[in-house]
């Protein structure tokens, strides 16, 4: 249940067991009109059109589509790709083999899992694993943008070749911009590097997503002034 309908339901409460007038305080209804108020309702309603979505040929494809998981108030979030098949079945990002290994880099990083929010760049499973294309991309693309507008990351850490594709034009080589740190918008950093089932398979890109992510950690301690 979303807040709105629980508020709807304690109103319905009152009035039924007489209340006509409803106690409250200034630092209520601040709380009521504030921006964090309105973004969760955003959020919710953000992840309902997210997980009935048909938008795009993969809806037909996928068992679930998913939302995300973590702290939606850390300020750091993580962007995979797309849903794999496990990552399908479960209705979570980063499962078995490749949540390990995430796990394992952000040790590395002295950061965890459950510091960030962590999502997809295209929510559903693609036919066979194959990366979405142009168009799928594009359907999904503003859920993304709107995930970051209402959480308000101010550093992102983005993993594999789908990402740059919503935020980068020109369509760049990986290789000439990962480790990079690029802005999406005047306070939103990230950084591009490749995604932990691309090292499984290509053990040799570890040393470079070992420098990646020390220059995210060293981003990370400037932004939020710790070391
Ligand atoms: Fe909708 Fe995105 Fe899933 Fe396509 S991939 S159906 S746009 S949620």
């Amino acid at each position: 249940m979303n807040l709105l309908e629980e508020i709807k339901k304690y109103l319905i409460y009152f009035n039924e067991i007489g209340l006509e007038v409803i106690p409250t305080t200034n630092n209520l209804i601040k709380f009521l009109q504030s921006e964090n108020f309105l973004s969760e309702n955003g959020l919710d309603n953000l992840k309902n059109s997210i997980l009935t979505c048909e938008k795009c040929p993969l809806h037909r494809v996928r068992k679930q589509a998913i939302w995300g998981e973590g702290n939606i108030n850390s300020q750091l979030m993580i962007i995979s790709e797309y849903p794999n098949k496990d990552e399908d079945f479960y209705g979570r990002p980063f499962v078995g083999q490749i949540e390990d290994l995430l796990k394992r880099m952000l040790q590395a990083i002295k950061l965890k899992k459950e510091d960030f929010f962590i999502t997809h760049a295209v929510k559903c499973k693609t036919p066979g694993g194959r990366p979405p294309e142009k168009e799928e991309i594009e359907a999904c693309k503003p859920y993304l943008l709107k995930q970051i507008k209402y959480i308000k990351p101010k550093l992102i850490l983005a993993l594999g070749f789908t990402p740059p594709k919503i935020f980068l034009e020109n369509n760049p080589t990986f290789s000439s911009i990962r480790g990079k740190v690029f802005k999406i918008k005047r306070n939103i950093s990230i950084i591009f590097t490749y995604h932990p089932n691309y090292i499984l398979k290509n053990p040799a890109v570890k040393r470079m997503v070992w420098e990646d992510l020390q220059k995210f950690r060293k981003l990370y301690e400037e932004l939020f002034k710790t070391s």
